[in-house]
């Protein structure tokens, strides 16, 4: 188990308290960390995942639709 300290306070990480931002619309949401590191090519400071929205609007990009 891995958590992060605050002021002496061990703070858990699970899976329903992690959250970064969407570096497209700079919403903040919550992200799986246990998904995202099992792609196996993430890392917790370089890895950016898109919102809800912004991933649906990329992949109708992407599709041509
Ligand atoms: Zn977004």
């Amino acid at each position: 188990m891995f958590y992060m300290k605050h002021k002496g306070n061990k703070l858990p990480i699970r899976d329903d308290n992690v959250y970064t931002k969407c570096p497209e619309c700079g919403r903040e949401h919550h992200v799986d960390l246990q998904e995202i590191l099992s792609t196996g090519n993430a890392d917790l400071y370089s890895t950016r995942v898109l919102c809800r929205a912004c991933s649906e609007r990329v992949l109708v990009k992407k599709e041509g639709r």
